[in-house]
């Protein structure tokens, strides 16, 4: 027998397995990994960027990884005024990313239209996409970009992750066509 054989009780082991739910486990990741799509449209981009430089460092909550492709990544952040013309596109982009995914309206332009009370200016994006978090200002600081992700990650954290999957797409859908 080898000196080295351990028998019954390890304490070194068993006192490094952590027991937990798979909802707590898995929305634990998602939203210590939200990889956005920045839907950079107009100034407000600026200050999106801005919150990726060392001084307000958004990889702090591993959200660093900004993704240009639709299929890597799962949380748009529109940021700045949506057109009827780049509409379409916003949405077609919305549709290529995969489920679970999230939308944050950055100020004031994405949230509601902004001062452009237009003939060419969607009032909202939320008119096109279901958005999760809206982000107040004209245009707001990369700390309120940095709360809104916050309050993104405490939705997140209370929602279903293995039974919720259909049931948030078809309210997605809904409250699309009811838009
Ligand atoms: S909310 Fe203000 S800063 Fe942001 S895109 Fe609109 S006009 Fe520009």
């Amino acid at each position: 027998m080898s000196t080295t054989t351990e028998y019954g009780y390890n304490s070194k082991v068993e006192g490094e397995v952590v027991v937990s739910q798979a909802d707590a486990v898995i929305n634990w990741i998602r939203r210590h990994s939200v990889w956005p799509m920045p839907m950079g449209l107009a100034c407000c981009a600026i200050e999106l960027m801005a919150a990726g430089g060392s001084r307000f460092d958004i990889s702090r909550f591993g959200m660093e990884v900004m993704r240009f492709s639709p299929r890597q990544s799962d949380c748009m952040i529109v940021a700045g005024t949506v057109t009827y013309k780049m509409a379409e596109v916003v949405r077609r982009i919305y549709d290529q990313m995969a489920e679970p995914k999230w939308v944050v309206a950055m100020g004031a332009c994405a949230s509601t239209g902004g001062m452009y009370r237009s003939y060419a200016v969607l009032q909202g994006v939320d008119r096109i996409v279901p958005v999760d978090v809206y982000i107040s200002g004209c245009p707001p600081r990369p700390e309120a970009l940095l709360d809104g992700m916050m309050k993104l990650q405490e939705k997140i954290r209370n929602e279903s992750s293995t039974r919720g999957l259909f049931k948030n797409r078809k309210a997605r859908e809904l409250a699309y066509k009811g838009a």
